[in-house]
Order: structure tokens, then sequence, then C-alpha cells
């Protein structure tokens, strides 16, 4: 059962308050009713690939629509495999004329010597009639002409256009590109690709490079005799000989969404429900390829099955590329990656680039439904495409491999950045007009991925997935190879909620595009009256400015948990907030003494601020028994109060009451964000007399998950406990968790002396982490690895730890090896040692400063371009958090600037000042009432705050113990 919410007060305000115009009343709405009954109840991040400049005062970057392509022949000649770029091509194109015309315009890029011919198709014995040309590179037109100047194409009648051009691969990783790779043997191997979208495909043939233009594709590449060429579809074999394949034609498709590769790959095959995949990439690398093979085969199927509609086109096949500048791309029946978003293997590889492989897949193989099976009608609605793919990288992975619970990770990655960046004053709605191409490159962004993405995973719970599903099911079939906008998918939606009987409070159409047209997304402020159980909420955008005013309402599902009622599994809404600012609801049953929580499963797309009384009731449970809390609900109640707190709206009473809960935790989602949290106030407490009080109270909650999980993979645990032993070693270390430091040094000494080896999940944490108190045999193993090793990113993996070392005498050691250029570092290494050590502690940063006290000049010597000194003091005021630290940093400065002025910029003293007064601005927001509540809470819990001098001399001795124990 569904309500709508909708008091009598807010009523009285609509009739005198412009604010509440966009109030769309359903027709069947009774207003003397004060609630009314109802009859029920989506980093890919594409980069530009090259600069282009916009011109917008030439006005329409827009195709005319006096002609639509129907069919492509495309027939292109490379040399590719021994290195030449030049191409040649020809493309054939069979066009209908809807108005009188004189000219056909397409879109070229980078292509020349063109000559052009036009021949009808309805005439039986038809005239070649030449063509000639003009071209603007500004929108990249193609004009062509008859050169008989009387000449015009009727209404109504079918041509085919065919141009010969030629052209060069480009090196900018767009277009029809070159790409290369050296073998173990030292041999350089050539190939030519392609990268489309969005507005590409022109560079390799002119054509109607628009998303709508849909047409047919025949497509053949000459290539040498020891290559082979692959792109979308099956080669068509009696059309194919030794050097010359053939593809079968396409069906009607986008233009920005072919591809071709003409290379050397070797490939992996495999098959499932009668649907041929393969895996292409480089020599040498097919043991490589198995995981992203496999996990193809099961996502696509998971991705078929669930939208009831089979994958539509006979193969399909993944390729690595040496040099590709998006993460992946969905090329329908060719999806392309960069080579290391898809090569994986055990031995070698981490657990999260594994699930990130599939995740990936999961994207690239949603588009082959949303984008390629039904595309946008323009970049206006590219949400349409990448929301879904965004949403359906976790479903099909949720689907495949249901013991990822991949929806954890959803929530501290896309969820959490859609929230944050859609705060933002910047942020532009999900449907909004665009038309040059950089305007169009620049849609890339959260907008049209992560936020869209969230949205559609709000009403996928808010409508039940049962009516979602149904609703793409229909949005697919019926707009099959076409392009839509989202009107059209509202008008799916709208059937589904319809057949199925789920009642809503107003159209689909305008709940759905009171998401879509604007930006950012509801605070909802919920205040309960605990006498009668009322409970008012009020919605209003959240920014992070809470004064900045604003009036923006959504139509926002709602649903409730409560003491008595804690049950999650039904996340279906039961209430909407109409498009108006407050509302007050009377028929949720909550004790006054009892929890009430919004948002279960944390599915809708909103934050939540509670009365104070009601976050302390949370927090009890949360100590008591978390378990009745959802555990993603548990990470967005840290999340959001974390976030009010840092906006002045909430007290840190109650952030620090919630945090006080984590001693019970042990799941991924909630630890992720309070370890984001934990970090920041780490950062900026670390100078502080106090300081210990924070780490022993970050020690005591993350003790229990420590104990549990260890520092080494344990056979058959939940896959997420991968990623939580992440964030437990680092976090537990970082506050001195003696076992953490006593473990993880054992760890990597029996990794360094003994050969066992480290999970590669786990490396870069238990480098750091058995660096922070180590033996100097391990200290000065490790520095050696460092100087002797050719791999770089097993070098930046040896500076980023040895500066997590909290013993000066090896700090020292370590920095000094900045001024060694006999030591084979390169200039960049050399001079990153310093910020591996002031960024991580207090330690490393009392170090730097020491190690520049004596040695300035020599680092200011380093290079006589860039001044490394400049940029090191820079980098250390950013990590300045005490007065003892100012004082030692401006006295650098000043002694610098009195002896060598030559080496700081002029601007460096203001760049200081303004950091650090940031970070003490910080401090005098949050110190004294962190240190209050923390100090308290260990007097309550008995063992009492320290004293400086007493936890000076603790850490003292533990590190001296510490150096003992190896
Ligand atoms: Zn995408």
């Amino acid at each position: 059962m569904a309500r709508w919410l909708l008091n009598s007060c807010v009523l009285l305000l609509l009739a005198v308050s412009s604010l509440q115009a966009r109030l769309i009343l359903p027709q069947s709405l009774d207003v003397d009713g004060i609630q009314l009954e109802t009859k029920g109840a989506e980093a890919l991040h594409y980069a530009s690939v090259s600069p282009r400049v916009d011109d917008n005062s030439e006005g329409n970057y827009r195709l005319p629509n006096t002609t639509a392509p129907e069919a492509y022949d495309v027939e292109l000649w490379t040399n590719v495999h021994s290195g030449l770029r030049e191409f040649n091509g020809t493309v054939k194109i069979d066009l209908q004329v809807l108005e009188e015309t004189k000219e056909i315009r397409l879109h070229y890029r980078q292509t020349w010597n063109f000559t052009a011919e036009i021949i009808s198709r309805d005439l039986a014995q038809p005239v070649v009639i030449p063509l000639t040309f003009t071209n603007e590179s500004t929108r990249e037109f193609l004009t062509f002409t008859p050169e008989d100047t009387a000449l015009s194409f009727a209404a109504n009648t079918n041509w085919t256009l065919t141009i010969n051009y030629t052209g060069i691969l480009r090196t900018d990783m767009g277009g029809f590109y070159y790409s290369s790779y050296t073998d173990d043997d030292g041999t350089v191997h050539y190939l030519a690709t392609t990268q489309f979208e969005s507005t590409n495909a022109r560079h390799a043939f002119p054509c109607y490079d628009e998303p709508a233009r849909r047409a047919t594709f025949n497509i053949t590449i000459h290539h040498d005799s020891s290559y082979t060429a692959v792109s979308n579809m099956p080669v068509n074999e009696t059309k194919s000989s030794s050097g010359v394949t053939a593809f079968q034609t396409t069906p009607k498709m986008s233009t920005y969404l072919i591809a071709f590769i003409v290379s050397d790959f070797e490939s992996t095959t495999g098959e499932l429900n009668g649907l041929r995949q393969r895996v292409f990439s480089r020599k040498g690398k097919q043991d490589q390829q198995e995981w992203a093979l496999w996990s193809g085969l099961v996502v696509e199927a998971s991705l078929a099955g669930y939208f009831g509609v089979p994958f539509a086109l006979p193969k399909l096949d993944q390729a690595g590329i040496p040099d590709f500048s998006a993460g992946a791309m969905e090329n329908w029946g060719l999806a392309t990656y960069r080579e290391q978003y898809m090569w994986w293997n055990k031995e070698n590889s981490t657990i999260n680039l594994k699930t990130s492989i599939s995740n990936i897949i999961g994207h690239e193989y949603a588009h082959m439904w949303f984008g390629d099976l039904v595309s946008v009608k323009w970049w206006t609605y590219l949400w349409l495409k990448e929301g879904f793919a965004t949403l359906f990288s976790y479903e099909s992975n949720d689907i495949a491999f249901p013991e990822w619970d991949t929806y954890q990770i959803y929530h501290v990655q896309d969820y959490n950045s859609a929230l944050l960046n859609d705060a933002l004053t910047s942020a532009v709605p999900m449907t909004h007009y665009v038309q040059t191409p950089s305007e169009i490159s620049n849609r890339y962004n959260t907008f049209s991925y992560a936020k869209p993405a969230s949205v559609l995973y709000m009403f996928k719970n808010a409508w039940s997935d049962k009516v979602f599903r149904s609703g793409l099911n229909k949005y697919l079939t019926k707009n099959q190879f076409t392009s839509c906008d989202e009107w059209d998918l509202f008008a799916s939606f709208q059937e589904a909620a319809n057949e199925n009987n789920l009642v809503l409070p107003t159209s689909v159409d305008n709940i759905f595009s009171s998401w879509s047209h604007q930006a950012g997304y509801p605070l909802v402020t919920v205040t309960r009256n605990y006498d009668t159980g009322a409970i008012t909420l009020k919605q209003e955008r959240y920014l992070a400015d809470k004064d900045s005013g604003n009036s923006a309402t959504w139509y926002t599902p709602i649903n409730f948990a409560t003491a008595s009622n804690p049950d999650y599994r039904n996340t279906s809404a039961s209430h909407y907030l109409l498009n108006v600012t407050e509302t007050t609801i009377t028929d949720v049953q909550v004790s006054s003494d009892g929890w009430l929580l919004i948002n279960k499963q944390q599915a809708f797309y909103i934050r939540t601020l509670y009365d104070e009384q009601n976050y302390l009731l949370l927090a009890d449970v949360l100590n008591s028994e978390p378990w009745l809390i959802h555990h993603r609900n548990r990470a967005q109640l840290l999340y959001d109060a974390y976030i009010f707190v840092t906006t002045s709206r909430l007290s840190h009473r109650i952030l620090f009451n919630l945090l006080a809960y984590l001693k019970n935790e042990d799941a991924y989602a909630p630890w992720s964000n309070a370890n984001t949290i934990l970090t920041v106030f780490d950062r900026y407490l670390r100078g502080d007399d106090s300081y210990y009080n924070f780490r022993t109270f970050v020690q005591r909650q993350i003790e229990p998950v420590f104990d549990k999980i260890g520092v080494n993979e344990i056979p058959g645990e939940h896959y997420l406990n991968n990623y939580l032993r992440i964030i437990t070693v680092s976090l537990s270390c970082q506050v001195g968790y003696v076992d953490c430091y006593t473990r993880s040094e054992k760890k990597l000494s029996e990794y360094l002396f003994n050969g066992v080896a480290i999970e590669p999940t786990l490396r870069t944490q238990a480098y750091c982490a058995g660096l922070r108190s180590p033996s100097a045999e391990i200290y000065s193993r490790v520095k050696s690895d460092l100087l002797s090793s050719t791999d770089a990113t097993d070098r930046s993996l040896f500076i980023t730890s040895l500066g997590c070392s909290g013993k000066a005498d090896q700090l020292a050691e370590f920095l000094s090896l900045s001024l060694d250029t006999a030591n084979g570092l390169s200039y960049s290494e050399r001079t990153s040692l310093l910020n591996s050590a002031y960024s991580r502690s207090e330690d490393g940063l009392t170090a730097s400063l020491l190690f520049l006290e004596t040695n300035w000049e020599a680092y200011a010597k380093l290079s006589e371009t860039v001044k490394p000194l400049d940029l090191a003091l820079r980098g250390i005021a950013t990590y300045v958090v005490s007065e003892k630290q100012k004082t030692r940093l401006n006295a650098l400065v000043e002694e610098v600037k009195s002896k060598e002025p030559s080496y700081l910029a002029d601007n460096l003293e203001t760049v200081i000042d303004s950091r650090i007064q940031a970070n003490f601005d910080w401090l005098d927001v949050h110190r004294d009432p962190t240190f209050t509540w923390i100090e308290d809470h260990l007097a309550e819990k008995g063992s009492g705050a320290m004293t400086m001098p007493l936890a000076t001399i603790l850490i003292s001795a533990l590190a001296l113990l510490l150096s003992h124990l190896f």
C-alpha cells in the first residue's frame, strides 16, 4: 500500500506560494483528506581523445534532416603491420532523401583527397552524377553537391553515394588509430584499432556521425595476410580471402559503436547458451585472458536472463588494447578494454582487480542492450545508457556472483560518489542539451554515470524489482534497433506499473523527471513528536552550505524500519513525499522509546537527518544489537552523520556516539565509510597533545575486527573480507595497534627472509604495516630492494612503504636517499621520498622538517628548473596541524628566503599560510568537541584519558619493545 504525503498545511501554502508551482496534483486527488490512500503500493570515464576547438558562434552543430543513411559499405586498406599509418578508404552510403535538397551533408575528420559520385537507386539505368564538395573543419561538416549546379535531389528518392578518401591512423587513441606493443624478445608489433565514441567514427569514414542515424554496415578490411581483422560481426567467409576480411552485415546501428581491429592478437574462445565469446590480446598473454572470458560468459547470461531479451548479435568478443584512453568501450559485439583492466591471474593479481574486471565487463555488456540495441536519440540523454550500464555493472555481478555482495561496493563507490558530487552547486541535471564535440565529451561524469545509476536503483527498489524489470523488458523489446529519449523509458515503466497494479501518486513522467531534470537530491529532515508518534518530514536540496536556502523538491519515495519492525526485505516505497517541502505522517507505528530509520537498505538517493533523540536511540541499538540495522544503513548513518557534522547540521556528540558501535562491526561498507571518516580526523589530530586519546578510541573500535580477520587471507571467508582486511590492517597500524605492528612485521619478515608469499591483494598493506616499526634488518632489506629493483611498480611500493616507519633514525636514513644522485633512483623517485614520510604520520612530518633544516640547500639543487625545495615545503604545509610544526616550517622558509630566495617561488608564503590556516580552521571547529567526547567516553569506560607525558612514555616503550622483537 502506498500513500501520498500531503497535509492540509502544505496545501494552504500551495495557494499562496509560487515556490510550490512545480507540484503536480494527480487528477483524483481528494484535497479534503490529510493523507490520501492510493490503490496500491546507475571512471569509466571516457577522456576526450583529442583537443578540439568549438565555436558555438557557428550555430548548429547538428546535421540537417534532409537525407538519412540506410546502409554503409565501408572498405579500408591498411599496411599497419609494417608500421605504416596511411590508409585508404571507400565508403558507399545508401541514403534516402527526405526533403528536396541540393546538398548532402556528412561528418568527416582529419581525412583528405575526397572524390565522390552519386547514383540513383530508383532508376533502372541510372547515370553516375559527379559531385563536388566543401568542408568545414570547425563543425567537421563535409558537404557534397552535384557538379551540375542545376541539379537537386528530390524528396523520397534513393541514392548510393560513393566517397574515396585517404587518412592517417591517429596517435591520440581516437578514431581509427595506431597502437603497438613490444614482445618479450624486444620485437615491436603494430596494430590498428578504433575508438569512435562519441564523435570519431567520422575519422575512419565520412558518415552521419550522430547516434540516432542508425544504418546497417558491411565492413571489409584489406591487410597483410599475416594479420587478422575482427569487427562487430562474424567474418563473411565467402567474401573473405587471404589479406581481405569481410564481415557480415550488421543490424541497423549507431556509427559510434562500430569497431575493427587489425592485429596479430591471439584469442581464447568459450561458449555459453549457444553464444560464442572470444577474448583477444597481444601475443603471449593467453594465460591472463581466462577470467575475462569466464566472467564474460556468465555476465552475459545474467543480463540476458534479467532483461528477458537475448543478446542481438551472433558473437561477442572482448579485446585488450595496448594503448587505450578510456577504461573500456562497448562496441556492439566487440568490447574493447585497456589491457590492465582485462588481464588477471591468481598468482599476481589482486582480488580487487578480479572484481573490477567483472564490474567493467558488466558495464560494457549492459551497454549491448542499453546503448547498442537501443541507442540514445542524442547525447542529451547520455545517462540513458551510462546510468543503466553503471547500475548493471553491479546487478549483473550480483546475479553472476551472489557471494560477492557487490552492492556493498556500489554503496561505497558510485552511491557515495554521486551523493558527494551532486551536492555541489556546480552539479548539472542528468538531462541537459549539448551539441559540440567538447560539450559532449564533458558529459562523461558523475551526472551521466553514478547519479542516474543511483536514481534507477532507487526506483528498482521503490517500485519493486518486478515492475522495474518488466519496464526494462518492454523498453528494450519495443524500441530495439531504434533510438530513444527518456520519455520512451518512462512510458515503458508506466505500462509496467499499470500492468502490475502499482499505483503511483502521479505519472512516472512526473516522478522520474523530477529527478532527471534538476540537479541535486533531497535532504530529508526527520522530526519526531515523541508524544503523539507523528513524524514530520522536510525536504530540500542537500547543499554543503546549509544556509544557502533552496526550494527544490522531488517526488521522493520513502519507507521505514522501526524498533518494532526491523525488516529490510521489502524495499518498496510505502509513502511518497510529493513535490512539497514539508509533510507530517501519523501512520507509522513507532513507540516513543523505539528507534526509527528511513530508507531501508539505503536504496533511495537521499540523505536523512534525524532529530538528536532518534540518533541516540539509533546509537543505542547499534551498540547493543547492530544486526537490527541493515549493514548499508549502518554505513550511511555514519557517513551522513559525518557530512552533517562537517556542515554544522549535527553535533560531534552524535557522530561519535554512532562511531562507538564500530567495535561490533565486521561488514565492509560500514568500515569503509568509517575509515574515510577516521582517516580525516587522524590527519588533523595527529599533531595534538591529546592525540593518544583519539588513537585509543579508534584502537578499541577496530581491535575486535582486526583480531577476527587478521593479516592473512582465510580460505572460504566472505569475499568482501578481502576488501575489509585492507582497511583494518591499514587503520589499525595507523593508530598504533600493537598486534597490527607485530603481526604485519612478522608477515613481511617471513616473505623477505623465508620466501613465504604475500597475497597480491595484501601486498601494499603488508609492506606499509610491516614497516611501521621495523627492525633494522627489515628496514635495510627493503631499502636495499628499492635500490636494486628494476621494476617501477615495486620501486614505487618500496618508496611509499619506507615512509611508513615511525623511527626517526630510519626515516633520516631513508630521506637521505633523495640527495644521492648516484643511487639509481630517478629524479621523480628521489623527490617523492619526502611526501611518503610527511603525509604518513607526525613522526614522518617531524623527520621531514629535520631533514630539510639540515639539507635544504642540497635538496634545492636537485633541479634548477622546477624548484624541488619549494614544492616540498608546500607539500609539508598541507600536513602542518600544530603551532610547533608551523613555527618550524616558517623558520625554515625564512632561512631559505634570507639566503637563497631563488629556490622559492614568489607566492610560497601565501600558499603555505593558506594551507596551514585551512587546517587550523578545521581544528577550531572539530578539535575540542572531539576530544571532549572521547575523553568523557574513555573515562566512562573506566580507562580514563591519558595525559601526554604518559602517552609519550608508553609509545616510546612500545617502540623499544618492537625494535627488539626481530
Ligand atoms: Zn559506459
